[in-house]
């Protein structure tokens, strides 16, 4: 079980994440490691080199001087002071024959190199070459020279320290490495879950909200950084599902509210028509049940059609509509009604005012607003209709001086089945303003209220304007 947690880490974000920040870091660490190891030992070996050169400039000034004797005694005396097993000398011919020698019992096998010598013989420069075999326990540089007039001196020096401490760096290289690697691991595996913790947080809350907590949100740290904006995303797409659904949920709460009452009320009908003992009731409640059932076919038609215009925004006919006839003839239309209530309706239409869009879903918004602006108007009060072109947009005002809507109530009378507090004693479904909302918005437009409760409202439509002929 252990184990397989621990196999399974092998697929995680984090685990590969970290091992490539340690593989990253290491390579480079390695190759600076490298770098500085192999400048060490070219360092070390142009020191050697330097010295061995300066011996043979020594030797050839020694022998210029002192003679062949000089040279002898001085390589016996060099090589005694740095210890026989660490340097040896050897003056020799173009040939190689050996004129002079230091004691060469640390040095079996070692030779001239004729190809060093004709080197020196041809050029007259030094010729350096690095010594290493079997019988050697390490390796040696050596320089071949020329000392005088057909003398060239073979001088060769042990490497055994500075093989032991390019060993000391190589070995301490290795261990600080290896431990770099492990903190490389370790270090790349915490930034990378600090990285990834954001992410696990919202794969959490996506799992406890999958689990039906809706009202779940992923915290926000404040940084600015993706992992905020991926939460903020996801919380806000949070806020959006869960406004959708409260809405849906209050929606069929007010479907089921509304139907029970006109279905209660046939029930209720049907009930005292079959109790009753007269027959004379029947007609008349055969016509109650026809209102109730017409009442409650209309809402369901609002209804559909509310969310056939929201969702057939795009698909809208698009005719030319004469705004000026419409309004006016919904005004003449309504005239009856309004004086019945002993309301004056006045309109103030210019003629001429076109817009493109559906003919009756236009008569329908302006119908709605008017049928409103009279059943919300106590007798003698009065409700003006005008438009006016302000700018491409036709501004159609509904104004009355009815009952008013609350503050409350304005930012919510455009939602479906809502109704006001005091319209409670009016027919109504909830639904008119919703579908008024939906066709000004469907042709581009849009819908707004202002109002003083007891005073009266305005209800203001603006859609785009096609041209005006005046
Ligand atoms: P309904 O009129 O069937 O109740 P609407 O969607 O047409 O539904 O209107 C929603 C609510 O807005 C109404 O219940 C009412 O409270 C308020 N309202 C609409 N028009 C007016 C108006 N002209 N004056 C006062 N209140 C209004």
């Amino acid at each position: 079980m252990f184990f397989e947690k621990i196999l399974n880490l092998r697929y995680t974000l984090a685990f590969r994440l970290a091992l490539w920040y340690a593989g990253v870091f290491t390579i480079s660490s390695f190759i600076a490691f490298l770098l500085f190891y192999l400048s060490i030992a070219s360092v070390m070996q142009k020191r050697t080199d330097t010295g061995l050169s300066s011996e043979i400039y020594e030797f050839a000034s020694l022998l210029s001087t002192g003679g062949m004797d000089a040279v002898r005694k001085n390589i016996d005396l060099e090589a005694q002071s740095n210890g026989v097993d660490k340097v040896f000398f050897r003056v020799l011919t173009p040939k190689g024959t050996v004129l002079a020698s230091s004691n060469m019992a640390s040095w079996p096998g070692v030779g001239a190199e004729t190809a060093a010598l004709s080197h020196v013989a041809i050029s007259g420069a030094q010729a350096f070459t690095t010594l290493s075999g079997a019988s050697m326990d390490h390796k040696a540089r050596v320089v071949y020279g020329s000392i005088g007039p057909d003398i060239f001196i073979q001088i060769g020096q042990s490497l055994a320290d500075d093989e032991e401490i390019l060993e000391i760096i190589r070995t301490t290289f290795g261990i600080t490495l290896a431990l770099l690697m492990v903190a490389a691991i370790l270090i790349g595996w915490f930034m990378a879950r600090r990285a990834l913790q954001g992410v696990e947080e919202v794969t959490r809350t996506a799992t406890e909200i999958s689990k039906g907590a809706l009202e779940m949100r992923v915290p926000v740290k404040a940084r600015g950084d993706e992992i905020d904006r991926l939460a903020t995303t996801f919380n806000s797409m949070l806020d959006r599902i869960h406004a959708l659904i409260t809405g849906m949920r209050e929606m069929t709460d007010n479907i089921a509210h509304d139907l029970r009452s006109p279905i209660t009320r046939i029930r209720g009908i049907a009930e005292m028509v079959l109790i009753s003992e007269e027959t004379s009731g029947e007609p008349a409640a055969a016509a109650d049940i026809l209102e109730e059932c017409d009442r409650l076919l209309e809402m369901i038609n609002t209804m559909l059609d509310i969310t056939e215009t929201e969702a057939g925004a795009g698909r809208i006919i698009r005719d030319v509509v004469d705004l000026s006839t419409v309004v006016q003839d919904a005004c003449e239309l309504f005239q009856p009604l309004a004086d019945d209530k002993g309301i004056a309706l006045a309109s103030d239409v210019p003629a001429g005012l076109l817009v493109l869009g559906d003919l009756q879903r236009i008569q329908r918004m302006i119908a709605n607003l008017l049928d409103n602006a009279i059943k919300y108007t106590p007798p003698r009060g009065s409700v003006a209709v005008a438009v006016r072109d302000d700018a491409k947009k036709a501004v159609i005002t509904v104004s009355d001086t009815g009952i008013g809507v609350s503050e409350k109530d304005q930012t919510r009378i455009f939602e479906r089945f809502y109704r006001g507090d005091g319209s409670r004693s009016q027919r109504g479904t909830g639904l008119g303003l919703s579908l008024a909302r939906a066709i000004a918005s469907s042709h581009g437009g849009a819908i707004t209220v202002t109002s003083t409760p007891g005073a009266g409202s305005t209800f203001t439509v603006t859609l785009p304007l096609l041209s005006s002929s005046r």
